[in-house]
């Protein structure tokens, strides 16, 4: 072929022919790095289609074929255009995304040591079994460099791999080569190997429905629900370890949160590859281990919403747990929800896609309920501990009861008390950071109040500073009200902070943390505070949402929910979803590991759905309640969302664009089409809601308006790539199925 497409990574929605130099015809295939000449610039691009002829009579030559091998798979560019398309950004804007910055950049530095196979898989195979009582280690070596990768670092197989491979390249079996990499490759850290569990009959049945999909392979979605220690996380391990057998690859994603040592040492404990892909990488680390994936050195990849893009040869699997949580959803372009881009992988690589969720979205639950994902059920518990008894306790009526202000009713209190004395442990949940989220003067009724956002400001009392939380500012708290300048301004609302403090000053006796993200920005704090709690050094632990995932500590015998309802107010469809979910994860992290434990739940509205569902753990019926309120009110899962974003420092040229588009959108008969497909039977299938400001009216000193576009659930979203552009100095941002409301 003598022609390439070629993407450019920039927001550049079509490919752009190029003529292949003699030197490199055959060699540059699809997916490969390269660079091209771009009007007066120099710019690299991927490779997505060769042909015999341009669509263009007159085309330049590629200048630079970046690297040996192709960064990307055919399939990677493909997800990356359907990316482009369902979230409306450019190709090349969705292909930069999904490479990580060293990867794009350039190469590393380092070298490793790395061994292949000088004889065929076969023939190793063979010569395994023969030394399998005589060189184990040698066995094992041969055995991998059998598999799917066809080079392996010797210095992620283990402290014994060099000597073995000494021995094997004397035999000249394998031979091995230092290679340029990152000095640190996969994670080295050892960990014990486990076996897999035999399976519960409930488990049995729900890998039984899913292996014909692993093992054709083909596509099919499932939804894996059951409660937090139901045994999910062994159906994964289970179905990995299927894919594997396979010669394929797996993609684990888990939110951010969740990406805790302790996650990742159970599948380090199963599998041998394991690549690591979170926020906290450096860029060699991060590089590296992509550069793993790519060879198929690498046999999973565990990470954070990005590692869906994992560059794997030959993918079999994408495991989603907690399938649930807002943050698979990325809040820049592109605006992608790593769940939504699984299931589109899933189609174009042909492969199952297994979603898990103790508390699955209802996007999710309808979807099985339509038929489109296959729902799977993991009824109970495992073992000795069944779910937490939760009480609800009513906040309006225990103030009533309890002189002053308290942030922890009696019952609490009483069971902190018991549990202390009991030598066990308990974990109180509040998910606001801070010691004071009101700061509000008596007398003229003013609160203090960002001067760049329409928010007010938290008192943070160890920094002895009032901090707004979404753009940097910060000040002192002042000895008199700005404006009326009376001297006893007061401190409403509660967070972590103030937590800590009342439950030191009830149980001096007690160590007592709090961990958030302010007390975990340091680098390992997060893991020194979990290792702490474990080892029983810390007795209550005071924390946001980071302490309701993911945590097994079976000496917990106490979870309590300081306020249940403070993300009910928020002027957000999901926040009754929201609500019950962050209660349904903090309540499972009581009685663990045979164990007993109570969850307490403190709520002003104790009789609101979302919290009384919850402390029954009945997720049925929250589902059957949220989505009749959903249907009645036609919003997801049962209408599609786009938000379009209007922001500018001009209050007036803001709202003026904001009033622009919408003229725009309203009688755009494209859009009406689009927006129901089939001719959709329900009323007015496109509404436009806005122009109005948005609920967070002014953000980072810059004002915000919001136009909602309802369409039918299936709709198009692509004739909306044909908004008008912006005026100077004002910024549109276009979220299809927006997470974030505010
Ligand atoms: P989930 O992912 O739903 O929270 P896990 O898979 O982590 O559940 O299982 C919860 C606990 O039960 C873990 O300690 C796990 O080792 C154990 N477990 C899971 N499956 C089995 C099994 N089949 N037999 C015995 N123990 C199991
Ligand atoms: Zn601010």
């Amino acid at each position: 072929m003598r022609y390439a497409s070629v993407v450019i990574a920039a927001p550049l929605d079509k490919a752009f022919d190029y003529e292949i130099p003699l030197e490199w015809r055959g060699k540059i295939q699809v997916g490969n790095r390269l660079l091209v000449p771009f009007g007066p610039r120099r710019l690299a691009g991927y490779c997505a289609g060769l042909k015999e002829a341009p669509d263009y009579p007159k085309v330049k030559p590629i200048l630079d074929l970046l690297d040996p091998e192709p960064l990307l798979t055919p399939s990677l560019l493909e997800l990356a255009r359907r990316i482009a398309r369902e979230t409306l950004c450019a190709w090349g804007e969705a292909l930069e995304a999904m490479l990580p910055a060293g990867v794009r950049g350039g190469t590393l530095p380092g070298k490793r040591l790395v061994a292949r196979l000088a004889i065929p898989p076969s023939e190793a195979l063979a010569r395994a079994s023969d030394l399998d009582t005589r060189a184990p280690q040698q066995a094992k070596l041969l055995r991998r460099l059998a598999g799917p990768a066809e080079a392996v670092a010797l210095s992620q197989i283990g402290p014994q791999a060099a000597a073995a491979a000494k021995a094997l390249v004397a035999k000249e079996w394998i031979t091995t080569e230092a290679v340029e990499a990152a000095p640190e490759l996969l994670l080295t850290e050892t960990v014990e190997r486990k076996v897999p569990l035999p399976l519960t009959p409930a488990q049995e049945q729900a890998l039984a429905a899913i292996l014909p999909a692993i093992e054709a392979p083909a596509h099919a979605p499932f939804l894996l629900q059951g409660v937090t220690g139901s045994g999910k996380t062994e159906i994964y391990l289970q179905a990995i370890a299927k894919t594997l057998a396979r010669g394929r690859q797996a993609i684990v994603l888990v939110p951010e949160i969740a990406l805790t040592p302790q996650t990742v040492r159970r599948f380090k404990e199963r599998f041998e590859s394991v690549a690591i892909l979170h926020s906290h990488l450096t860029e060699g680390q991060r590089d590296s281990q992509w550069r793993c994936l790519r060879s198929g050195e690498a046999q999973v990849a565990i990470g954070a919403r990005s590692a869906v893009f994992a560059p794997v040869p030959r993918l079999g699997l994408i495991v989603i747990d907690e399938e649930h949580e807002p943050s698979f959803k990325q809040q820049s372009k592109p605006r992608y929800h790593a769940r939504e881009a699984a299931l589109w992988r899933g189609q174009i690589e042909n492969i199952p896609v297994l979603m898990g969720s103790a508390t699955p979205s209802l996007e999710m639950y309808q979807a099985a309920r339509d038929g489109a994902v296959r729902r799977l059920l993991l009824p109970a518990r495992i073992g000795e501990s069944p779910l937490p008894h939760v009480t609800l306790l009513d906040l309006t009526e225990e103030a009533t009861q309890q002189k002053g202000f308290h942030l922890l009713s009696r019952p609490l209190a009483h069971a902190l008390e018991k549990a202390l004395a009991a030598r066990r442990q308990a974990i109180l949940f509040l998910n606001r950071r801070g010691f004071a989220t009101w700061v509000h003067c008596p007398r003229c009724g003013e609160s203090l109040r960002c001067r760049n956002c329409a928010v007010t400001l938290i008192y943070h009392r160890a920094k002895k500073l009032l901090q707004c939380h979404y753009c940097l500012f910060a000040a002192p708290l002042p000895r008199e009200c700005p404006t009326c300048t009376f001297p006893q301004i007061k401190l409403f609302g509660a967070g972590t902070e103030r937590v800590l403090e009342e439950v030191r000053e009830k149980f001096p006796r007690a160590v007592v943390e709090r961990m958030d993200s302010d007390t975990t920005q340091a680098r390992g704090a997060h893991r020194e505070i979990l290792d702490r709690f474990r080892d029983g050094a810390i007795d209550i632990l005071v924390g946001t949402q980071m302490i309701a995932k993911g945590l097994d500590f079976p000496n917990v015998a106490v979870v309590g929910v300081v306020c249940a309802d403070t993300a009910l107010n928020l002027p957000d469809f999901r926040a009754a979803e929201r609500t019950f979910q962050l209660i349904v994860q903090v309540a499972g992290r009581a009685g663990r590991g045979g164990m007993d434990g109570r969850v307490y739940v403190q709520s002003y509205r104790p009789r609101h759905y979302s919290v009384s569902c919850a402390a029954t753990h009945d997720y049925e019926k929250f589902a059957q309640e949220e989505l009749s309120i959903r249907k009645d009110l036609r919003y997801p899962p049962f209408a599609r969302f786009v938000r379009i974003l209007i922001q500018g420092k001009d209050e007036k040229g803001v709202k003026a664009q904001a009033e622009a588009l919408a003229a725009w959108l309203a009688p755009n008969p494209k859009a009406a089409a689009a927006a129901s497909p089939g001719g959709a039977p329900e009323p007015s299938p496109l509404e436009i809601l806005g122009p109005v400001p948005a609920p967070l009216s002014r953000l980072e000193g810059k004002w915000r308006w919001q136009i909602l576009v309802k369409m039918a659930p299936a709709a198009e979203v692509g004739w909306l790539s044909g908004l008008p552009k912006p005026k100077h100095g004002i910024r549109v941002d276009v979220d299809v199925d927006p997470l974030n409301l505010l």
